[in-house]
């Protein structure tokens, strides 16, 4: 029987219509726009500004405070101008724009390198590279990756998880990795093994990929460290807490992390991109993109330059068809809606998703009629409806004794309520709130 969390989740149709779509790459756009806030934490200090020619991989904004991360140009040319656009959250903040001028390196990356066999650096050196290369979760969470290495003092990592679940419905960029490039994710998790000092690895990967599964077991059949836990498809089986607790039946207190009971978990492009770091000296300047839904043309895998903006990568999808209703960046149940296609990918951007009418209906939300769904689906155990309705009557607080905090915004109690109810976005409201007070 196959791995699974539990309680609650829920089944949405797949529609993975990408799956079979290999990776492709994207021409280097004639201008970047690489945004300031593209991870959990502070915001970097700018080092560049208007005028200023960089090179790929250089330097271009310096992390401050603990979580906080660096940030290198994608590309090589000129900065046009350091000032705030709208990013893919909707609101305006910090970007460094680049007009395009070639493809010049920084001289000390070398991208012939063949893929590390053996590191030899200690353990503190692995995650002092791995914090100058900026390198953030990219499944989507975009948490500083050195910051899960930084183990505090006392603490034990037992178990590396690497998440290849990949349970949001359309997204297939972690699936295609897992395929085309399986040896980097490998070599990412020895890697970080010895970082961590950790004696197990599981990659968690979900039973509606059984290519994936099939091409990682062969290639780890003589490892004894490293092994791959089938997952049920069930989302969210990539959500942190239900992933750990499916591989290793250990659950994260509430409140609490991962490290709290011995486990780290990093998403497999983000395994893959630290392997890639190791290999190549190369900070993280790119990413695999699915662009997809059924308002695109040629929905498609693109390796993208950060920063590129998503016209650019719907374009090199043939464009827009005549019926599009939503644009999401991510996926349809955590995604974030988007009014244009001005946003530009970040190393947390998993896909661009394009609705037509017929997958994107407007609903009009009516009266909670007790049935209850909510709750039986919630995989946190929360009551779903109650947080949501004292979070709309303002009583933030009341909606803090119900588990609000604990909430991981996976969307299923909206996308279950038969009366349409906007569950999810109130939580969301009433956490936000409860986060500006502990400031
Ligand atoms: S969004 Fe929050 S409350 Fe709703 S099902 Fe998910 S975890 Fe539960
Ligand atoms: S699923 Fe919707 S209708 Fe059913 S109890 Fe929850 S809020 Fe009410």
């Amino acid at each position: 029987m196959f791995k699974t969390f539990r309680p609650g989740g829920i089944h949405p149709s797949e529609n993975k219509l990408t799956a079979g779509s290999k990776i492709r790459g994207l021409p280097i756009p004639g201008q970047v726009s690489i945004p300031m806030n593209q991870h959990i934490g502070a915001s970097p200090k700018i080092l560049v500004e208007k005028g200023d020619m960089v090179k790929v991989g250089q330097l271009i904004a310096q992390e401050e405070g603990f979580i906080s991360a660096n940030i290198h140009s994608s590309v090589s040319g000129k900065v046009l101008k350091v000032d705030a656009v709208v990013d893919m959250s909707g609101y305006k903040r910090k970007a460094i724009t680049i007009k395009v001028e070639g493809d010049e390196w920084l001289e000390e990356i070398d991208t012939s390198t063949e893929l590390v066999k053996e590191i030899s650096l200690e353990r503190h050196e692995i995650v002092r590279k791995i914090n100058e290369s900026g390198i953030v979760g990219m499944g989507g969470a975009t948490f500083p990756s050195h910051v899960k290495l930084m183990l505090p003092r006392g603490k034990k990592a037992e178990y590396l998880i690497v998440n290849g679940a990949e349970c949001e419905p359309y997204i297939t960029c972690d699936h295609r990795l897992m395929l085309e490039d399986p040896e980097s994710i490998i070599e990412g998790i020895k890697v970080v093994m010895k970082a961590l000092g950790v004696k197990k690895t599981i990659i968690g990967i979900e039973d509606n990929k059984p290519d994936a599964i099939k091409i990682l077991k062969k290639l780890l059949s003589k490892q004894k460290k490293i092994s791959v836990g089938t997952l049920k498809s069930k989302y969210p089986q990539g959500a942190e807490k239900q992933l750990i607790y499916a591989l290793t039946s250990r659950v994260v207190p509430s409140g609490g992390l991962p490290m709290d009971i011995g486990v780290v978990v990093l998403n497999v492009g983000t395994i893959s991109s630290i392997a890639n770091i190791f290999k190549t000296g190369l900070p993280v300047t790119e990413r695999i993109v699915t662009v997809t839904g059924n308002g695109v043309n040629n929905p498609n895998n693109l390796l993208v330059r950060l920063g590129t903006s998503f016209e650019d990568c719907v374009n090199a999808c043939d464009g827009l068809k005549d019926n599009v209703e939503k644009i999401i960046s991510g996926g349809p149940m955590m995604g974030v809606a988007q009014s244009n296609l001005q946003a530009t990918i970040n190393e947390g951007t998993t896909a661009i998703l394009v609705l037509d009418k017929k997958e994107a209906k407007v609903v009009h939300p009516e009266n909670c009629i007790r049935c209850g769904s909510c709750i039986y689906a919630c995989p946190i155990g929360l009551m779903p409806l109650s947080i949501a309705a004292t979070a709309d009557k303002g009583d933030f607080d009341l909606a803090e004794k119900l588990g609000a905090k604990d909430c991981i915004e996976c969307g299923i109690c909206t996308y279950i309520c038969p009366s349409r109810r906007s569950l999810v976005q109130s939580i969301r409201l009433a956490k936000s709130i409860l986060n500006k007070r502990r400031i």
